[in-house]
């Protein structure tokens, strides 16, 4: 079934499947929540259900229709080959088809002329209703969501549009009040790993992916990049190796030598900073006072990235927080902590 595949999104699935139920679905929906969380696949599994012919209130999965409103032609534009099932993204479609505008940033006033204006006064080819997904509608250029706007305003019979955005502040007011929010949370680890499982990702990996993928299947699914985990990986063992070296020296030249630029540090000392967690719950599993030391060096690494987003000097906050961490280490990991006692 398909709502049922939409997985760690449940709130949002059951205002639809009340909506749908009710035989309440309005005119226009508003999708907000991060990037790769799930939004598009929600707005096609509820296009599945306004186009099912099996007399599935929520959508079969199964029948010809459901089927074509999910899959995509293999040419540009790859859109849905149901033909009441719409899609609208920045450059999507070939520019020939839009009038010669290149979208470079923007959803052009082309695009939502050609693609929607013209469909909306007409009723569903085949379905019961039709639906039109706008992918990224915070993209939409000042024409072109003004152009939107009157469709919106004036709803027509059977048509039903979703817009899908990762920044909702972004949209015009007047789009934002004539489309009824929809939220869409960062997903949940269990469900996270679930789904990086299903993509053949290794179990090794998964701590550290969902530790830097803030929820969002997308993110996780980039953060695996073969290239960007072995960079992660060769900053963590400078880090530790550093840290392992008697004095400071080995710090300096590990900072000095660190890329400087702000993401990818970022991302780097979140997947060392996921390694600090990892160690800690290890020893708070083995009843172990390492973990307090772990937990102080996660507060390190934490501050360091806060640092750099400040736009601190990298080889400065890096030299600076290898320092710190090896400070942090009179606790050594396996060792009970020093319990004063008072003299007599
Ligand atoms: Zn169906």
């Amino acid at each position: 079934m398909p709502f049922e595949e939409v997985l760690g999104q449940t709130a949002a699935m059951a205002t639809l499947a009340r909506a749908l139920e009710r035989g309440k679905v309005h005119h226009a929906y508003r999708f907000e929540g991060p990037e790769g969380v799930g939004k598009e696949r929600a707005a096609l599994a509820f296009a599945q259900a306004l186009v099912c012919t099996a007399g599935v209130l929520l959508g079969c999965g199964v029948c010809d229709a459901c089927r074509r409103a999910v899959s995509k032609s293999a040419r540009p534009p790859e859109v849905p080959l149901h033909p009441d099932v719409i899609f609208v993204g920045r450059a999507l479609y070939p520019p020939e088809l839009i009038g010669g505008k290149k979208e470079a940033s923007e959803i052009s006033v082309e695009q939502v002329r050609r693609v929607v204006l013209t469909r909306v006064v007409y009723p569903p080819h085949e379905a019961r209703h039709q639906v039109i997904i706008l992918r990224g509608a915070e993209e939409l250029s000042a024409n072109a969501a003004n152009a939107l706007l009157k469709t919106l305003e004036e709803p027509r019979p059977r048509t039903h549009f979703v817009l899908l955005t990762s920044q909702p502040d972004v949209l015009l007011d007047t789009i934002r009040s004539r489309t009824m929010p929809v939220r869409f949370g960062p997903l949940p680890d269990a469900v996270l790993r679930t789904i990086l499982l299903a993509r053949g990702l290794p179990e090794e990996s998964l701590s550290e992916l969902c530790a830097l993928a803030g929820g969002s299947a997308s993110a996780a699914l980039e953060l695996a990049d073969p290239e960007r985990r072995a960079a992660r990986e060769n900053f963590v063992q400078g880090v530790l190796g550093a840290m392992r070296t008697p004095g400071l020296g080995a710090a300096v030249v590990f900072a000095e030598g660190v890329e400087r630029d702000r993401p990818w540090l970022i991302e780097s000392l979140g997947a060392l900073a996921a390694i600090f967690v990892e160690r800690a719950r290890s020893f708070v599993a083995q009843g172990s006072a390492g973990a307090r030391v772990q937990a102080e060096r996660h507060a390190l690494v934490v501050d360091a990235m806060a640092a750099i987003e400040r736009n601190g000097q990298a080889s400065l906050v890096m030299s600076g927080l290898v320092a710190s961490l090896k400070a942090a280490r009179q606790l050594r990991p396996g060792r009970p902590p020093a319990v004063p006692v008072p003299r007599r």
